[in-house]
């Protein structure tokens, strides 16, 4: 058990047990991986391990201490996490000093909701970094005599977001690190992580999710059956994008790749247009769903291929297409799955390297209508 509602990682967390079992607590831990692998639950489950009174291996949730890190009120526990920067506020001043009360109350509900769900994110708007005046203040904390016993634990958010000038802030702490103190930081991008910051800290990477642990955890949170398959396909282990489509409307994904698909079997040219013009608008809205309805697209294909070899239907990720993915493998015999897929990843591919987003759909789309090799003519 854990006091957090933690996923698997297992391995991770038998070394974590470890190390307090064998009193080897190291001064500065990078926890990385994929966004929405747990890097950041753990850090914090690590933290009530460290502090928990009783002498059982995991925080036994009810000790003083276990009410405290439940809820992320503890003293012994510091979080540090991208804020906005303001213009005219000193690099030594409290970093929350020109923040209204509006502000401060925002930041507050953010970091309770990451107490119930250690996977959702402190994202807080305009934040782009972790200035220096909130690394001096950790560092004004964490020598000061803390009025708790047990471990102090400094757990840095999306610690890729460190100024250089709080990197550098942040190394002159490890240089001389207080005692009975371990600063965590996490991230889900190591290669913008200084090296002289992983150098002076232990790694330890949390791998995405299995789609089998990710499945259980759907399981836990009543998502209908038929919805499973595809909510695990398109957050790709990150638990927080299953959370949030856990939200969305999943039937819209569904009906959304139909009517693509119908439009691009019958080559419909307007309404391929009203669908170029929509997923624009929806890709500057948001573009992780905008990508999760090409992806949808992509599995249409892939789900055809399944029926035309007579792969067990218990495998389609559109189990509610199936009648319709049948009448397009009848209608289509010749199609060409790969060139399919490939369009998608190269469209995606091309988005990201900024090329005309309408450009890029209206070529995918083309594409797409090529790979059912039909003979109907343009
Ligand atoms: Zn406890």
């Amino acid at each position: 058990m854990t006091l957090f509602p933690l996923i698997n990682q297992k391995k991770n967390l038998d070394y974590l047990r470890n190390i307090i079992k064998n009193e080897r607590v190291g001064n500065a831990y990078l926890f990385y991986g994929p966004e929405g692998s747990g890097s950041e639950g753990f850090a914090l489950e690590f933290a009530a391990m460290l502090n928990c009174g009783s002498e059982s291996e995991s925080p036994c949730g009810s000790c003083h201490s276990c009410k405290k890190m439940h809820c992320l009120e503890h003293a012994n526990l510091e979080m540090v996490y991208p804020i906005p920067i303001r213009k005219d506020q000193g690099s030594d001043s409290d970093p929350f000093k020109k923040f209204t009360n509006a502000e401060i109350e925002e930041i507050q509900e953010i970091i309770q909701k990451k107490a119930q769900n250690p996977y959702s994110k402190i994202i807080i708007p305009k934040a782009k970094h972790i200035p220096i005046n909130f690394i001096r203040e950790i560092k004004r904390k964490t020598y000061l005599r803390s009025q708790e016993s047990g471990w102090k634990v400094i757990v840095i958010f999306d610690a890729h977001l460190l100024t250089e000038p709080a990197a550098n802030a942040f190394l002159k702490i490890l240089e001389e690190p207080p005692e009975k103190s371990t600063f965590i930081l996490s991230t889900s991008n190591i290669n913008a992580i200084l090296p002289t910051i992983s150098s002076r800290c232990q790694p330890l990477f949390f791998p995405a999710l299995a789609p089998s642990h990710l499945r259980d955890y759907l399981l836990t949170k009543n998502v209908p059956e038929d919805h499973i398959k595809l909510i695990i396909r398109l957050s790709a282990g990150d638990v927080n994008q299953a959370i949030n489509l856990l939200d969305a409307d999943i039937e819209t994904f569904e009906s959304m790749t139909l009517e693509i698909m119908r439009a691009v079997a019958v080559w419909n040219v307007k309404n391929i247009y009203n669908y170029v013009e929509s997923l624009t608008a929806l890709y500057r809205e948001d573009s992780t769903q905008f990508n999760q309805v090409l992806l949808s697209v992509s599995f249409w294909f892939r789900d055809a291929i399944l029926l035309k070899t007579q792969t067990d239907p218990e495998e389609l990720v559109h189990s509610n297409l199936q009648e319709e993915i049948a009448k397009f493998v009848n209608a289509f015999p010749e199609f060409d799955p790969y060139f399919a897929l490939s369009s998608v990843e190269n469209c995606i591919d091309f988005i990201n390297r900024n090329v005309y987003i309408n450009v890029a759909l209206l070529n995918l789309f083309f594409n797409l209508f090529q790979s059912l090799n039909s003979r109907k003519i343009l």
